[in-house]
């Protein structure tokens, strides 16, 4: 288990599965070239053959006594594999699915809805679920990555479903923001505690590169020109207030703060 503290909230990873994606399937803007550099600064990020290594893991929050649980993974069933394992992982967490207070998409894309509804019944079943209105109003367009239609309905028909929209505090110390544009509704999760400040930035950015080369659109933003935006807005002020920044698609755990080198904007792992 990996945690970090910011403040007086626990932040720990929790891997559900890692996956590779071919680099042109996943940025089709970006010539094989323009990776270079990126090879030396994050070579995690790929694997022996050459493909886009990342993963989907998932962050539990520790605020104020709550549970909160960011992101839902892959799922239980997966491509042929052994399958997630965000309930043994938040398990070892000494976490039950029923412990759960809170969960917070931070968008609805499959790769982080994929435990949210287990055998017909959420898998967190005490649990108020955060979703963007945006992007429920999106469930069932799988051709743009989200669920297919009606996979999350129990979710709201056992009266589970809380759709938000712009800023709202999660507790005292967490408070969601919109950051659109990978999706309609995308929103990051910021943490400010004793003087300290972190984000969960979802998919802000998908591959750490981005975090300098800010116009390099995933072919998956549902909107380029706006994913572009957000991001460009978020890593500067990122790399000025010095937070703490969890990815979810960074290999495991996933914590770093954007910091200048070498003339670039890196992610560099904690
Ligand atoms: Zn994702």
């Amino acid at each position: 288990v990996s945690s970090v503290k910011i403040g007086n909230v626990e932040v720990v990873s929790i891997l559900d599965q890692a996956f590779a994606f071919p680099y042109g399937a996943a940025y089709p803007g970006v010539p094989e070239a323009a990776w270079q550099p990126y090879k030396s600064i994050y070579p995690k990020c790929w694997n022996s053959e050459g493909a886009w290594a990342t993963n989907a893991q998932v962050f539990l929050v520790r605020s104020g006594g709550q549970n909160v649980l960011v992101d839902m993974g892959l799922g239980p069933e997966q491509q042929g594999g052994p399958g997630g394992q965000l309930r043994a992982n938040l398990e070892a967490a000494g976490v039950a699915p029923g412990d759960v207070n809170i969960v917070v998409f931070t968008h609805l894309h499959y790769d982080h809805a994929g435990w949210a509804v287990v055998g017909g019944q959420p898998f967190c079943p005490n649990a108020r679920h955060l979703a963007p209105e945006a992007d429920w109003a999106q469930v069932g367009n799988t051709g743009a990555l989200f669920p297919a239609k009606g996979a999350l309905d129990p979710i709201q028909s056992s009266g589970h479903l809380e759709l938000t929209s712009g800023e709202k505090s999660v507790t005292p110390e967490l408070t969601i923001i919109p950051t659109p544009g990978h999706t309609p509704g995308h929103q990051s999760l910021l943490i400010v505690s004793a003087g300290q400040r972190g984000i969960i930035l979802g998919d802000v950015f998908n591959h750490p590169a981005q975090a300098n080369e800010t116009d390099w659109n995933a072919g998956f933003d549902f909107d380029q020109d706006l994913a572009r935006q957000t991001r460009r807005r978020v890593m500067e002020r990122l790399e000025q207030d010095g937070s703490v920044v969890a990815s979810g698609h960074y290999p495991a755990p996933g914590f770093g703060r954007l910091v200048r080198e070498g003339g670039r904007r890196i992610f560099k792992e904690l």
